[in-house]
């Protein structure tokens, strides 16, 4: 499958949805100890509030760019974390990469991909070695688009990018927080993997399985 229309993108969010409940604990313990132990909550809270969102709408009346603003909203509603603003500002740049498609073809995804990981870059100001979730998206849709253009299908791009994500959620356990709640813990936050990236890795791992596995 290379065309994702509007009905395949709520097929993604329902996944990423299940997947941050599961992950849910996890991504708490991992907040607990840089910072106030609700990542979980907060990302659970976010996609679920999509999720349903989307259920109520007829969505063969709304085109891709709908399904993500439409994201957007809900995500930004639903969550009072950091996380609600990065990530609707992902959604609603990614609504705007495709806007007027009726239906995406892998080149436009990789683009949404791409301008969520610069959505969430301009909106919380992150580098990459500040030990924030952009250690995780911005690796991640560098390698995506490094896939697409040596002619990968959508589904070994999504894969490198979960790949890529991974090792980035990875490399924060090394680095100093800079950005957000755990920079105040300077070096103490040295050895621990950042909630926002490990999320990340989750993220992306549900998007690809929603749009590329039957
Ligand atoms: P809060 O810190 O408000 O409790 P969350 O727990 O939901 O919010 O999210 C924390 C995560 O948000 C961090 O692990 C980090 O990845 C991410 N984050 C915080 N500030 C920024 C920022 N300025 N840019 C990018 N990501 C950030
Ligand atoms: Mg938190």
């Amino acid at each position: 499958m290379t065309t994702i229309d509007s009905s395949h993108l709520v097929r993604m969010f329902n996944q990423v949805a299940a997947a941050l409940d599961a992950d849910k604990d996890r991504l708490c313990q991992l907040d607990g100890v840089i910072g106030d132990a609700d990542h979980g909550i907060a990302m659970e809270l976010g996609f679920s509030a999509v999720r349903d969102t989307l259920a109520s709408l007829d969505v063969a009346g709304l085109d891709p760019t709908a399904v993500f603003n439409t994201a957007a909203k809900s995500f930004l509603n639903a969550v009072g974390a950091s996380s609600g603003p990065l990530y609707a500002t992902a959604f609603m740049r990614a609504g705007a990469a495709v806007k007027g498609k009726p239906a995406l073809e892998e080149a436009d995804m990789v683009a949404a991909l791409q301008a969520m990981a610069k959505g969430i870059q301009d909106r919380g100001k992150a580098e990459i070695g500040e030990k924030t979730m952009i250690d995780a998206w911005v690796p991640a849709a560098d390698a995506a688009g490094a896939a697409f253009a040596a002619g990968k299908p959508l589904a070994q791009v999504l894969e490198a990018a979960v790949v890529a994500a991974n090792e980035g959620a990875e490399a924060t356990k090394a680095m100093v927080a800079a950005k957000g709640r755990s920079a105040r813990l300077g070096d103490r936050s040295i050895g621990h993997m950042d909630p926002g990236a490990a999320s990340a890795v989750t993220v992306l791992e549900a998007m690809r399985q929603g749009l590329t596995e039957a």
